[in-house]
């Protein structure tokens, strides 16, 4: 029998789907072929889409999870059931094609901030999607000597995707070295019973958090943070980050932290 031949690239700006796995109801990621052209910086956004009713494509925005380095992209996503693109998006297969428009902006990178010792990746949700990037990007373990990486979800499932990305660096071929011990990763639950429950601005708030990972607590002069959560979370989070002592930057102007909303509403 003789393979069918690959089909044509019909949409403008078509990537191709080459993997999808499903982690929840509400989440999954999926890989798609990478446009030749394209460089980003790890934690960097662009836009992705699918053909609209009325040929008008719905695009949305989108962290890309694979490092800068990969040879594909990858994205982690939510389903929203009402959802203009989530409610297709959700269905699609390898083989099937989206849109991406090479354009990649964002602040949630390293030329965003000052020189620093310990990095700060704080996450809610899908929010994880840009740290996923950046948890094995070679730069973030050369810039600094330690990483810590908290998410928080409502359920257990929700941290799965993130679990078994942090679990699988220690053997990377390609970045596992460099990661050694250096990364924490500190998942907390806010709903279902888990090993650690609580928001992590309350966390931050009593300190627990500096116990639980037995470490000095955030200073200006040692640390600094990337923040992508609700509009909410990021709000609280800006306020902790300042009380400690640290400065929002941005790509034109590095400082101490910086955010980023993972979603609109
Ligand atoms: C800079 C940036 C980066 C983003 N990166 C990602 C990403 O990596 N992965 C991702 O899934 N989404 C991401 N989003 C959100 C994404 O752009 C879409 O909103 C999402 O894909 C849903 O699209 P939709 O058309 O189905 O529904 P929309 O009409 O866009 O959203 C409907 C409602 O669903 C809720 N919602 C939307 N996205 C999320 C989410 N991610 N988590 C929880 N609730 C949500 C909000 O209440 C929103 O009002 C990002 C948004 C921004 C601004």
């Amino acid at each position: 029998m003789t393979e069918p031949a690959p089909r044509p690239a019909t949409l403008p700006d078509a990537q191709t789907v080459t993997q999808v796995r499903h982690w929840t109801d509400r989440l999954f990621s999926f890989r798609v072929t990478r446009p030749q052209s394209l460089r980003f910086r790890s934690g960097e956004f662009v836009m992705i889409g699918l053909p609209g009713e009325n040929g008008r494509p719905i695009m949305r925005a989108y962290s890309i999870a694979s490092p800068s380095w990969d040879e594909e992209l990858e994205f982690y996503s939510i389903k929203v059931q009402d959802g203009p693109l989530t409610s297709k998006l959700q269905h699609i297969q390898p083989g099937d094609q989206i849109i991406l428009r090479p354009k990649p902006v964002g602040t949630l990178v390293h030329d965003a901030l000052l020189p620093g010792k310990r990095l700060w990746f704080f996450a809610t949700g899908t929010g994880i999607a840009p740290f996923a990037s950046l948890i094995r990007e070679p730069q973030t373990y050369e810039d600094y000597d330690q990483v810590i990486l908290t998410h928080t979800c409502r359920q257990v499932a929700e941290l799965e995707y993130g679990r078994q990305l942090v679990e699988s660096l220690k053997d990377d071929p390609l970045i596992g070295e460099m990661v050694g011990d250096k990364l924490r990763y500190y998942p907390t639950t806010t709903r279902e019973q888990s090993a650690k429950m609580g928001r992590v601005t309350d966390l931050l708030r009593s300190g627990e958090i500096f116990t639980d990972l037995g470490i000095a607590p955030i200073t200006p002069e040692t640390d600094r943070a990337m923040v992508c959560g609700s509009l909410g979370l990021n709000t609280d989070l800006k306020e902790i980050l300042e009380g400690f002592g640290l400065r929002e930057g941005a790509n034109s102007e590095p400082k101490e932290y910086v955010v980023e909303k993972a979603f609109v509403g």
